[in-house]
């Protein structure tokens, strides 16, 4: 089985090879812990826990390193400490808000079946040289000084963009353009609008560390750049996070990682998922359509109920990790009831010893969950139920009893007993259910826009298999690529 991953450094869909098949490292930008992570900060966590699982599977359990950590150290929180702990010295307040904080994440991303990382390192612990001698924020500072990339100046500390030749290299940003653009705005202590901050001075009522350039505290990037070597290596295999992140975030990581250490390369493959939105619009607090993974786990806010964790892993894995996702109610109806009828026809099924083969398959070709959920209703509808449980499992759908306490509406009333029986009937049309046909359809133009005709032709040939014959034409009105299909007699 081959792995491949979309790598937005080079822009297509590459064989991974790991540096060390004994040692697969994966870094993920985690939460900053000031308030309750929404529903679109679940997406990351999720999606790279499919593929930690993925790695696991192919690699081995004990040989994958995944590193997700928690940004404790940041001006939100400062805001929030002094707001909700106005009494406390500082220091208390923060720890108060970024410990409350952190365990609310953690319960949350596990009420979504997530496997814990390897490591959850915390930003503040790497802020000083550590005992252990484990990278830290300063002692990277003063190699970017050393090393001619990074400046002082008005009692900050700078990297000096026009020090790293190929800067703007992930983003696709050069540093030309952004000097003519007037979207940076120029602080005159930089030497080019888009040097970033590396260290910052730090009022006496903000939090602060003695550090060679006086007490102060650490830009927004350097503590990525500072967890990562700490515990994957100057180069890892996969670095992840959302797409926002692209720039200026991991543009910067990767700016300082490299400076620091000399090195070609901070990860060999960048992963970014994209975005999420909530019934068609922006999530915003203004708009009022801001939801948090824990309202939606617990309170009545969003679609009257209780929706249990799974239900909203099975919302986000129905899409491609690249695709955007709308997030609505009635999507997360339809997967309340697909879960119900997975779960009521497995129930004491004893799972089948491997994970099915197109599982793997599908998920080996960039994570495509779409095409995975697609092949579980495919297992399903030919009652292969052991290896439908098998496939549950793997990704992560183990907690029958919490999506079986409420009934979705809608929902079959019989409770069949389970009956476990394994067939190779060929598939029909309803293998795939309209949403799932759908989705390929759309993947599929996705993929003949970018001319990957290889996976255009897959993904005909796929639903061609069950039935379902597609027909590319033009829409008249704008000329757009679009497709109709047709089912085959
Ligand atoms: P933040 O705490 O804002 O740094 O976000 C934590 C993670 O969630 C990052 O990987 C972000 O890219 C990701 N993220 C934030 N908002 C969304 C969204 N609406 N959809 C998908 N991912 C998001
Ligand atoms: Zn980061």
């Amino acid at each position: 089985m081959e792995l491949r991953l979309y790598d937005t450094m080079t822009r297509d869909k590459r064989v991974f090879t790991p540096i060390d098949a004994g040692n697969v490292r994966m870094y993920v930008c985690g939460p900053t812990v000031y308030d309750f992570a929404h529903i679109g900060n679940a997406r990351p966590v999720i999606v790279f826990d499919v593929l930690f699982r993925l790695l696991r599977h192919i690699y081995g359990d004990q040989h994958v390193t995944y590193v997700r950590n928690i940004t404790d150290v940041d001006d939100k929180i400062n805001d929030r400490a002094l707001r909700d702990y106005p009494g406390l010295p500082l220091n208390e307040a923060i720890r108060k808000v970024t410990e409350k904080t952190a365990d609310q994440f953690q319960a949350d991303v596990k009420a979504l079946g997530c496997l814990p990382p390897t490591v959850q390192p915390r930003a503040t612990e790497f802020v000083l040289p550590r005992p252990d001698g484990k990278t830290d924020m300063v002692t990277l500072i003063q190699q970017l000084i050393a090393r001619g990339h990074a400046y002082e100046a008005e009692g900050e500390v700078l990297f000096d963009t026009q020090s790293m030749p190929d800067y703007g290299a992930l983003s696709g940003r050069k540093l030309e353009d952004q000097q003519a653009g007037a979207r940076v705005a120029v602080d005159a202590h930089k030497k080019h609008p888009t040097d970033f901050v590396l260290w910052k001075q730090s009022s006496p009522e903000e939090p602060g560390w003695d550090s060679p350039w006086g007490r102060g505290r650490p830009g927004w990037h350097i503590e990525c750049s500072a967890m990562s070597a700490a515990y994957l290596g100057t180069t890892f295999d996969i670095h992840g996070g959302g797409l926002d992140l692209i720039f200026p975030h991991h543009e910067n990581e990767i700016a300082q990682s490299r400076c620091a250490h000399g090195t070609h390369a901070m990860a060999n493959y960048w992963m970014h998922n994209g975005f999420l939105q909530v019934e068609g619009e922006k999530m915003s607090k203004s708009l009022g359509n801001f939801v948090t993974i824990n309202e939606l786990l617990a309170t009545e806010k969003f679609g009257g109920d209780k929706w249990a964790g799974e239900i909203l892993r099975l919302a986000m894995l129905r899409t491609h990790y690249r695709s955007p996702i709308d997030w609505t109610v009635k999507a997360l109806d339809e997967c309340h009831k697909v879960l119900w009828d997975w779960y009521t026809d497995v129930q004491d099924v004893e799972p089948s010893p491997t994970v099915p083969a197109e599982v793997l398959n599908f998920l080996s070709d960039d994570l495509n969950t779409a095409n995975t959920i697609a092949a579980l209703h495919g297992l399903r509808k030919r009652k292969s139920f052991s290896d439908l449980r098998a496939a549950m499992n793997f990704l992560g759908f183990t907690d029958g009893g919490s999506v079986l306490a409420r009934r979705p509406a809608g929902a079959r009333t019989n409770v069949p007993t389970a009956t476990a029986k394994v067939s190779s009937n060929a598939p029909t049309v309803s293998a795939l259910d309209d949403e799932q046909i759908e989705t390929l359809i759309a993947l599929r133009l996705e993929a003949r826009k970018a001319r990957n005709f290889a996976e255009s032709d897959r993904i005909r040939d796929q639903l061609l298999e069950i039935g379902v014959v597609l027909k590319d034409g033009k829409d008249p009105q704008t000329g757009e690529p679009i497709t109709t299909r047709e089912i085959a007699r």
